[in-house]
């Protein structure tokens, strides 16, 4: 099949501004440049390749590609059953960082998980006492599991444009977003804007820093340039949310449903060893 070549924009590092990099790698495997294309599966070109920036180290994808309204990186198919297929380890990981976040917050407050997918977090936050809110920009996932109606609700909006009060939050949630949004740092900052005072952002992410991204190059499983546009490591991060005057407090692993991957984990984060193919940072207002 033909590929199709679908618009796109240059953009300059979140992190630092500049505008100054070099190509790292050419993503050239057919499985992961292919899209759905206004409801067809169909080999996508244009985003191929992750660059790192000269300045501060960031990876990202360059230039980043523009969909097509009705049009996404993968099939609602497909995310669905992501969302299936994960949850019992997403619930564990889940449990494991809504303790965290209560130990240092001690008080439960508001609660805005961005990016709710199906909203498992959005429901054991709420739970566990915490005032939980949804959101999420992809009506088609949000409709298709009748999530608007779910007790609490998503809702379908993007943050930017979210009708919330300016330093409302206790906590903000961007579990495994951030990779996926062509700004980072906009969406950073206006999590800032709804934080209170000393309130807490919570940030998942692929890890670009970890030992499967260093021994496996190109082949990372997360460089899939078409859905993950950016490639954070535990510096370029923080440097991102100190640049918004947040204060990185912890890192942090989200454990999944084994038992001997969840003491590896336990034991590398003690030991702040941080390898693991995800990278998750608690930050302060
Ligand atoms: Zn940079």
């Amino acid at each position: 099949m033909a590929s199709l070549t679908l618009p796109h924009v240059a953009r300059p590092c979140c992190v630092c501004g500049s505008s100054a990099r070099d190509v790292l790698h050419e993503i050239r495997d057919p499985e992961r440049l292919t899209g759905s294309v206004n409801g067809q599966v169909q080999p996508v070109t244009t985003a191929e390749q992750i660059v790192r920036c000269r300045t501060c180290g960031l990876q990202y994808v360059h230039p980043v590609i523009v969909w097509p309204i009705g049009s996404r990186a993968h099939t609602l198919d497909y995310d669905l059953d992501y969302f299936d297929q994960t949850r019992s380890s997403r619930q564990v990981g889940n449990t494991h960082l809504l303790r965290l976040v209560q130990r240092l917050l001690k008080k439960r407050g508001s609660w805005l998980d961005v990016g709710a997918g199906d909203g498992l977090l959005v429901s054991q936050a709420q739970a566990s006492g915490w005032e939980a809110l949804g959101i999420d920009i992809d009506a088609e996932l949000v409709a298709a599991l009748g999530l608007e109606r779910a007790s609490p609700p998503i809702q379908v909006i993007h943050l930017q444009d979210a009708d919330l009060d300016p330093g409302s939050f206790a906590v903000i949630s961007l579990v495994n977003v951030l990779e996926h949004v062509e700004a980072p740092d906009e969406m950073v900052a206006a999590c800032t804007r709804l934080l209170r005072a000393g309130g807490l952002l919570v940030i998942h992410v692929p890890n670009v820093g970890s030992l499967g991204a260093m021994l496996r190059g190109a082949s990372w499983r997360h460089y899939e340039p078409l859905s993950h546009l950016t490639f954070f490591d535990r510096h370029t991060l923080a440097r991102l949310l100190e640049r918004f005057g947040l204060e990185p407090l912890t890192l942090f692993s989200l454990p999944g449903s084994s038992r001997l991957k969840r003491s590896i984990l336990a034991l590398s984060d003690r030991l702040r060893i941080h390898l693991h193919d995800g990278l998750g940072l608690i930050a302060r207002k």
